[in-house]
């Protein structure tokens, strides 16, 4: 069997907006189609069992799914695809806005809200239908998964390799904290501690700026 011939079969990307605990959590799939288009048009969604987002969709039963368009900022799909909604709030890294109290991306090619009626478990991955509740078309032309493939990918590990060592500098700005040795008093102020006068002193114990470390 060749199973490179299931490669002709076409998908776009979308990601999927769904509730949880503390906010939204989310993720991209590419397994996505149009069941039927008559009284209640239904679509099935694929979502990998060891995805965060598909255990959110059984608890809340309903999702937004927003089409990705064929200019997408790269970014986007890292930070939907790269990263689990177990340890990050997704959605605060990218421009959306909301539909049904769900968050969408602002720029995407269409949006659908979509409320959960039949789900079936498989070995990898399990296949939600969902029902449209209501849905808008946005901007441009969808992405299609070959495209992705052919044109974006590198894009996406790229930008997703400068978001997390942004992150990671950020993080280690916040770690780094300036100490009175003398008194123990921690420096908060907006102006990094470096760029000081040299006068400054420790407002609590009035010790000059040398007496204090990085910590
Ligand atoms: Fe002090």
């Amino acid at each position: 069997m060749d199973l490179k011939a299931l490669w002709k079969l076409s998908y776009g990307l979308y990601v999927i907006g769904v509730k949880n605990d503390k906010g939204f959590g989310g993720c991209i799939v590419d397994a996505v189609v149009q069941a039927t288009s008559e009284e209640k048009p239904k679509v099935i969604v694929c979502c990998m069992n060891s995805n965060k987002t598909k255990d959110l969709i059984k608890q809340h039963k309903e999702i937004t799914l927003s089409v990705l368009p064929n200019n997408v900022d790269p970014f986007v799909i890292a930070n939907f695809g790269y990263q689990s909604s177990k340890n990050t709030d997704k959605w605060s890294n990218v421009e959306h806005t909301s539909f049904y109290s769900l968050p969408v991306l602002k720029k995407a090619a269409s949006c659908l809200f979509l409320k959960l009626v039949d789900e079936k478990q498989w070995e990898t991955h399990t296949v939600f239908t969902l029902e449209v509740q209501d849905a808008y078309t946005g901007e441009g032309e969808p992405l299609i998964y070959g495209d992705y493939q052919k044109n974006l990918k590198d894009k996406t590990r790229e930008a997703f390799m400068r978001f997390r060592e942004q992150s990671k500098s950020n993080s280690d700005k916040k770690e780094e904290v300036w100490v009175c040795t003398v008194c123990g008093y921690i420096y908060d102020g907006d102006i990094p501690f470096e760029d000081l006068p040299n006068d400054y002193t420790c407002p609590r114990c009035g010790q000059p700026k040398e007496v204090f470390e990085k910590q």
